[in-house]
């Protein structure tokens, strides 16, 4: 490593301020920086008493020099900038020399190191950002610090700390961001004396499996392709094994784990309607562009970065991540098939059962089925084969006969993936029909939504909506989209505040509004329907631009083809 210098004031002056060491796991992420700026192999994480304790982490790295040890502790020491223009080329971690000073300020810091090539290690204890002492020690090389007491100093630090539970997962959540950072280091992280968790030097993808609790990559879907000024690489797990929250999502850029809203909003949007509504994907993505596009001196904790032409990069993002999700075979095989594993399927493309032989079966489609599929193919026309309605199983799938087969849709999903489309067609062509109410319907909200409402005026107004503030608990309902005329109004306008509020799904507001109202303006399951009601929901279907899922993820429609039938019965 090379030497340490104090920086430049002009340097340092432009660095982003704040707060450095903020708990343990920043503690944790700063020693983790400086070993792997170090070019260490192995790193050991020992943790006591959720950090408060001690925190030591040892690296076999490139140590540091006997001169630079007392130096390494005053801020703005750092081995790895010296000017302005640095700041934006460098690959290292850390840039800004704050980490050990702000570290030795509010803890017993003691530090041990001894480079490659010298004869003995150094050891030097800092107490209350003093130097108490440096004298000669027997270590291997590599640098080991202690912190002790973290927060001694500033007892009131203390009281924003969360559980000591909430605070070790905050710290295991650090190195397991490390492991994805550095695969080729062997990671061990032990809390309290236990048996430590171990991390041996991996592929990127075994790394990654591991960080989203898979057995193999091969669980995983990948993504790879180049975006403006680098590549995208990611690992999108199944959209069916989606989580309830998204602490399974890691952005890292140029290596580094960050917190990047737009790049996971991204993914999120790669995974639009595959992903059902309320849940997350779960995915590690690494996004490495020439480090001129990214301005790592944002956050004090380098917890962000700005990204240049930010626009460009996420919408390349989220292309990548959602043509990885259609092409994937996991993605289109017969997951939520309600039939017997290997017979039949859930259809993802007409084309895709006109030239596939059905599962497990050699015979393929009769020729001239073909040559009826490849007429529907153009493009323009309908995307389903004719379906001729033949009834209605359980008041909630409809059983329909088409050129090669049977077909079962899901006549809920269906309609909300009909009305969805018709939403945003019309809402595109600028001609959304609304129905106005004869008289208004005065609804009790909460002063949240009266908010949300006004906020909102825009959105609703461009679905046909028109909803006002009347009086501090009142909503006054005059007009709603037509398709949705004759849903219950009071349900109705309650799932669009719902839908309105909750913006964590990675679609626009309008969307989200879209998605709500079709739902709810949909047929249910349950509901009993007429021939001719069956008959034109069909019809409707093939024209959407996707039949074949609805927008919460499920499929809308699954087929049995004649080889299947064929095989059942021992005709072929
Ligand atoms: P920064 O990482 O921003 O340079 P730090 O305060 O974290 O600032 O560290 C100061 C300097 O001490 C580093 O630039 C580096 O030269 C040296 N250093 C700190 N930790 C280690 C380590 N584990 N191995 C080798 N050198 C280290
Ligand atoms: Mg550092």
């Amino acid at each position: 490593m090379s030497r340490i210098r104090i920086l430049d004031p002009a340097v340092a002056d432009r660095i982003a301020a704040g707060e450095v060491v903020e708990r343990p796991a920043s503690v944790v992420k700063e020693l983790l920086e400086n070993a792997l700026d170090a070019h260490a192999r192995s790193v050991v994480i020992e943790v006591e008493g959720a950090g408060l304790q001690l925190i030591r982490v040892t690296d076999d790295g490139e140590g540091i020099a006997e001169e630079d040890v007392t130096v390494a502790f005053e801020r703005f020491a750092t081995s790895k900038i010296a000017t302005l223009d640095d700041l934006h080329r460098m690959r290292s971690y850390g840039f800004r020399g704050e980490a050990l000073p702000s570290i030795a300020a509010v803890a017993q810091v003691v530090l041990t190191t001894r480079q490659p090539g010298a004869p003995a290690a150094v050891r030097v204890v800092v107490v209350g950002g003093r130097v108490q002492s440096v004298e000669g020690y027997g270590a291997p090389p590599g640098t080991t610090v202690e912190v002790r007491r973290l927060f001694h100093t500033t007892p009131a630090r203390l009281k924003f700390l969360k559980s000591p539970a909430r605070e070790q997962a905050l710290i295991a959540d650090t190195v397991l961001k490390a492991t994805l950072a550095a695969p080729e280091v062997t990671f061990r992280l032990a809390f309290d004396g236990r048996e430590p968790t171990v991390w041996p030097a991996a592929s990127l993808a075994e790394r990654v499996a591991a960080a989203l609790g898979v057995r193999s990559p091969g669980e995983l879907i990948e993504v790879h392709a180049a975006v403006p000024g680098g590549t995208v690489r990611g690992w999108v797990h199944h959209p069916q094994r989606s989580r309830p929250t998204r602490s399974a999502q890691y952005v890292l850029v140029n290596g580094r784990p960050v917190q990047h809203a737009g790049l996971r909003r991204a993914v999120e949007q790669g995974c639009a309607q595959l992903v059902p509504t309320g849940r997350f994907p779960a995915f590690v993505l690494f996004l490495d562009v020439t480090p001129a596009l990214v301005d790592v001196n944002v956050h004090p904790r380098k917890l962000e970065v700005r990204l240049r032409d930010e626009g460009r990069l996420v919408g390349a993002v989220a292309g990548a991540v959602r043509s990885a999700l259609l092409a994937s075979p996991l993605v289109r095989q017969a997951t939520a098939a309600p039939l017997p594993a290997g017979s039949g399927g859930v259809v993802t493309s007409w084309q895709e059962l006109s030239t596939q032989p059905a599962p497990g079966s050699t015979a393929s489609l009769d020729l001239a089925v073909r040559e009826g599929v490849d007429a529907y193919l153009g493009t323009g026309g309908p995307r389903l084969p004719p379906l001729r309605p033949l009834g209605q199983v359980l008041l909630t799938y409809i059983v329909a006969e088409g050129p090669d087969g049977l077909y079962l849709v899901d006549q809920h999903a269906a309609h909300e993936r009909v009305l969805f489309e018709r939403l945003r067609g019309a809402r595109a062509r600028g001609d959304l029909p609304r129905q106005v109410l004869a008289v208004p319907l005065p609804v009790e909200v909460s002063p949240a939504d009266l908010h949300l409402i006004t906020g909102a005026r825009d959105v609703l107004a461009a679905l046909g909506y028109e909803v006002e503030p009347f009086g501090p608990h009142t909503a006054l309902l005059r007009a709603v989209p037509a398709l949705a005329a004759a849903a219950r109004y009071e349900d109705l306008l309650r799932r669009v505040l719902a839908a309105l509020a909750d913006d964590g799904e990675g679609e626009e507001p309008l969307d989200r509004l879209a998605i709500a109202t079709a739902c709810h303006a949909a047929i249910r399951a349950g509901d009993r329907l007429t021939p001719d009601t069956m008959g034109a929901l069909l019809a409707d279907l093939a024209t959407t631009d996707d039949p074949f899922t609805c927008f919460h993820g499920r499929p809308t429609i699954v087929a049995i083809p004649r080889a299947q039938l064929e095989r059942w019965f021992l005709r072929t």
